[in-house]
Order: structure tokens, then C-alpha cells, then sequence
């Protein structure tokens, strides 16, 4: 019977002769060992009553365990929801309500701290060395199991947005939404089974989860399975993979160590970005540095990957390259599609595009048209070549004096100042504009930072209603484990900076 993602993904692996996964200590984990594992937690889920349709919410640290969680539920039916180990008792109460699973797996040493918010379902546990009563449940199952049939409009996940406006929202993957993406990337970005992918991305985001792992799964190859980034860690075994995936902070770490260079990076043959802007300096310095070029792609949870710089052909530095085959975009502002080289607001559409928001049918509404373009709320435009590049998300936008303020370009002004590292433009509360520019900037390794200096050398590249009206200096940007910047603890921490 068919099980369109488990029949791609994970039957082939009990015929696998080489090793899958290849952990820090060396241990290696062969396809069919995998595969056994997959079967008794198949088992084990369908024992604890999860039948089709029925989410498991899953909460543990990265691990073979965690990945093989996500297989079993795919292979029965069920909707995997992988969940954040860094949320509180709280937030994670918040999802078991509103995604209400038939079963919530967490790490033993949490249990008793979520019992309270888990007590609508079932709890068990389960560590990376197997153990909690999950694992004793996997260790007595049956190594026998016959996956639930699945069509591809089928649930196969649901992944929460990060939320950082509002409540989070649980967006409805299928089968065919993660097959059709990950076979995409597989093709466009040539992975085989001579790859040997260095995972060290968290498995509970769609980056890790789906673009590194479906895609490796797919495609036959090995992964080098990471319990998170470490610069010691990758530099070591950089020499052994043939692709890293990676937001841009694993670029940037690697960067200010000396030992990242040609020589260490010569067996790589593709370094990918996403998840957050690369900075269009830490790719030409990438490239300076290992004569090779970073690609960068932009997705989301909502939508899988989008677009994709070309494998061969220019990766422009600060695009996001190119639609993917099968997936449309168009930029849209005031209820048009606007000419090339416009700004506006970034939709897509094709197979990659979720099902929808899970019981949310209004806000599902609002963002996913009847024909099928979602509006992913990021601004963007498409440069003459048909290169697209992020402006940034539509909520980010600065309206100071009835002006529209991309950030970004701010962003790009002051970061050109040899003494910024790196910078983030945010609109606060003005009594006069409405809104007035505001950044918070960050000084290159071992320079003190002149504000007002910095601020003034921006007079003959921006227009006056664009210059930030005051600045302030940080260590380093609040950035959430995906390395995005949250522009919206930044407004909420100096919103009162500008009133009276
Ligand atoms: P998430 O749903 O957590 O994957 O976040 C998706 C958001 O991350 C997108 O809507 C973009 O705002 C941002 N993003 C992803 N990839 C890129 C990229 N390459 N450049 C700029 N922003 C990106």
C-alpha cells in the first residue's frame, strides 16, 4: 500500500548497504539498523493508540532517536510536530492545546516540569541514549510493521511558525508538499549517494528537518549528524562532507577562524545558506576565503524552499536566486502585480505550498488566495536577470512621514562603514513621523563605534527620510537558533525611545 514520503524516504534504507548517519564520536548508524529503529517506534506510537490523522507532538534534543520519531510517524500516518527543546513549560502548553496530539514525547529530565501542561494527553519520554519510557516501549516492540497507506494530499507534519508577532501558527505540510520540495532540491542542487551531508542544523525547523534531511534521505546519501553546530566540531570534519547547509551565522563563526580555508574546505562542493539574509560581505568574503561560493535559497515553514541561486551559473551575492522549477512567485503591491525591478509583496504558489493554517481558517484566509498564492509577507523585488532579492518582511517595513523605509537598505548603508559589523533597522514611535528610523548597530571585532560619525556618513548615500534618526551600539543582535534577528524584541525594548 502507498505511503508516497515513507516508500521515497525511508523503505530504501533496510536495502542500504552503507552507513547513514555518522555521529560526533564516529559511531555509525547503517540504513537497515536505522530502519529497525524507525519499525519499533512505528510499533510503539501505534501501541500508545496514535492512528492515522493523530498528531505526536515530540520534544527531545536532536538525535538518530528524534529523526527516527519523524520516520515512524510518517510511516503510520501520523502528523509529526516537532517542537523547540528551548520552549518553556508555557509555550509548549500552548501547542498541546491547540494541536491537541494523541501523544506528547518530551526528555525524561522535562517531564515532570511539563506534566501539568501535557496532562490533556499522553506523556512518555525519551533521551539520545534511548532511554525514558518511549525507548523501553521501542525496546520491546515488534521489528515487523506494515506502513499506513497515504495519498499525497495527506498531513505529514505540522511545524509551528516562530511567531514573532502573535500566536504562532501551525502550518499543515503534506506528503507531496515535502516530497515534490525536497526531489526539487535534490535535482537542482545534484545531491547523490556519493554525498555526505554535515548536518549540525536543529531537526525541529524546516531547514534541518526537511531541506538537510529529506533531501540526504532522498537522494541515498550519507549525514554527518550533529547534535548542533560547533566551529571545532565542523572544522574537524569538514574534510570528510561533500555539502554543508547552514544559516549565515554558521558562515560568519567559520569565518573568524583562521583555520577555514581552501585547503580545509577543497572536499565541499556545495555550501548552502537560508533560513536568514546572508550578508552580500560575508559571501564575497566566503569566497575570498575558499575560492568557492555560498548558495543561498529562501523558504519557509509555509512553503518549503522557493527559489534557489543556480548551481552553475553566478550565485549573485544578496539574492536569493532564482523560482524554483514547478514553483511560481510574482511581487504584488496594492492588489497588483508589479512591474520588474518593483517592490512589493512576495507570493508563491505550486506543490511546495502548505495546506493551510491548522484551525485556523481566517488567518489561512488572509494569507493563502483561493488559487492557491500565498502571500509570504516578505518584500522583495526581481532584479533585471531575474534574480530575487529579499527586501525584508512586510511588518519589518519603516513608514516614517507617509515614506516607505526598506531596512535593508539601511542596513546595507551602514554596514559599509568600516567600523559596523553588522547592523538591524527597525521603525519606532515618533510623536512627528509616526514612525522614525531607528539602528542598532555593532562594531567590527575590536572597534569602538562613533555614532554620530556613523550616522553622518550615511548623508550623501541615503535620502534624509531614510537616515536613522539615532542609533544605539550592542554587543552582538538578538538572533533567534535559526539566526534570525527579532526586530520585534528590539521595538519592544526601545519603543519608548522617541517619546516625549
Ligand atoms: P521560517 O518560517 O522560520 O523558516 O522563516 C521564514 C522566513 O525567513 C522567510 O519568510 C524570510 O523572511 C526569512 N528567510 C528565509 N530564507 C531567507 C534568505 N535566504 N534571505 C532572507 N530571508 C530569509
Amino acid at each position: 500500500m502507498p505511503n508516497p514520503l515513507y516508500d521515497a524516504l525511508f523503505a530504501p534504507l533496510s536495502l542500504r548497504t552503507s552507513p547513514l548517519l555518522i555521529l560526533a564520536n564516529g559511531a555509525q548508524i547503517t540504513g537497515p539498523q536505522f530502519h529497525t529503529t524507525i519499525a519499533r517506534a512505528a510499533n510503539a506510537l501505534r501501541a500508545a493508540g496514535v492512528q492515522a490523522g493523530d498528531r505526536v507532538a515530540v520534544q527531545i534534543a536532536k538525535s538518530p532517536e528524534a529523526l527516527a520519531l519523524y520516520a515512524a510517524s510518517v510511516s503510520i500516518g501520523a502528523v509529526f510536530l516537532p517542537l523547540n527543546p528551548a520552549y518553556t513549560p508555557p509555550e509548549v502548553g500552548y501547542f498541546l492545546n491547540d494541536a491537541t496530539p494523541r501523544l506528547f514525547i518530551c526528555d525524561p529530565a522535562k517531564a515532570d516540569a511539563l506534566a501539568e501542561v501535557a496532562s490533556q494527553t499522553t506523556l512518555k519520554t525519551l533521551d539520545a541514549k534511548g532511554t525514558g519510557s518511549f525507548g523501553a516501549d521501542m525496546a520491546q516492540a515488534d521489528l515487523q510493521f506494515t506502513p499506513q497507506a497515504r495519498r499525497g494530499a495527506d498531513l505529514a507534519a505540522i511545524l509551528y511558525t516562530s511567531g514573532t508577532t502573535g500566536r504562532s501558527k501551525g502550518a499543515m505540510l503534506t506528503q507531496d508538499n515535502l516530497l515534490s520540495n525536497a526531489q526539487t532540491l535534490a535535482d537542482l542542487w545534484r545531491f547523490t549517494p556519493q554525498d555526505v551531508l554535515l548536518h549540525a542544523l536543529p531537526i525541529f525547523h524546516t531547514h534541518g528537518l526537511f531541506v538537510a534531511s529529506n533531501v540526504s534521505l532522498l537522494t541515498g546519501g550519507q549525514m554527518i549528524f550533529l547534535s548542533g553546530f560547533d566551529v571545532e566540531a565542523v572544522l574537524g570534519l569538514l574534510p570528510q562532507a561533500t555539502a554543508l547547509m547552514g544559516v549565515p551565522t554558521f558562515y560568519t563563526r567559520l569565518l573568524e577562524d583562521a583555520r577555514f580555508d581552501r585547503a580545509l574546505t577543497a572536499h565541499i562542493r556545495l555550501f548552502v545558506s537560508g533560513s536568514a539574509p546572508l550578508l552580500a560581505d560575508t559571501h564575497r568574503q566566503f569566497q575570498d576565503r575558499t575560492g568557492q561560493s555560498i548558495l543561498e535559497r529562501y523558504g519557509m515553514t509555509e512553503t518549503n524552499m522557493n527559489t534557489s541561486n543556480p548551481y552553475d551559473g553566478e550565485r549573485r551575492a544578496g539574492t536569493v536566486g532564482f523560482p524554483l522549477p514547478g514553483v511560481e512567485l510574482r511581487i504584488v503591491a496594492d492588489g497588483a502585480e508589479v512591474p520588474q525591478g518593483g517592490v512589493g509583496g512576495i507570493e508563491v504558489r505550486g506543490p511546495n505550498v502548505f495546506a493551510g493554517y491548522w484551525q485556523m481558517p481566517e488567518k489561512t484566509r488572509e494569507e493563502l488566495r483561493p488559487d492557491g498564492w500565498f502571500i509570504t509577507g516578505d518584500l522583495g523585488q526581481v532584479d533585471a536577470d531575474g534574480y530575487v532579492q529579499i527586501v525584508g518582511r512586510a511588518k519589518d517595513l519603516v513608514i516614517s512621514g507617509g515614506f516607505n523605509i526598506y531596512p535593508i537598505e539601511v542596513e546595507m548603508a551602514l554596514d559599509g562603514h568600516p567600523d559596523v559589523l553588522e547592523s538591524a533597522v527597525i521603525g519606532l514611535p515618533h510623536p512627528d513621523f509616526g514612525e522614525a528610523v531607528f539602528a542598532v548597530l555593532v562594531a567590527q571585532k575590536g572597534q569602538s563605534l562613533n555614532v554620530a560619525a556613523v550616522l553622518a556618513s550615511l548623508s550623501d548615500r541615503l535620502a534624509r527620510f531614510k537616515q536613522p534618526k539615532a542609533a544605539v551600539v550592542l554587543a552582538e543582535l538578538p538572533r533567534n537558533t535559526m539566526g534570525k534577528v527579532q526586530k520585534a524584541a528590539l521595538r519592544a525594548s526601545y519603543a519608548a525611545w522617541f517619546q516625549a
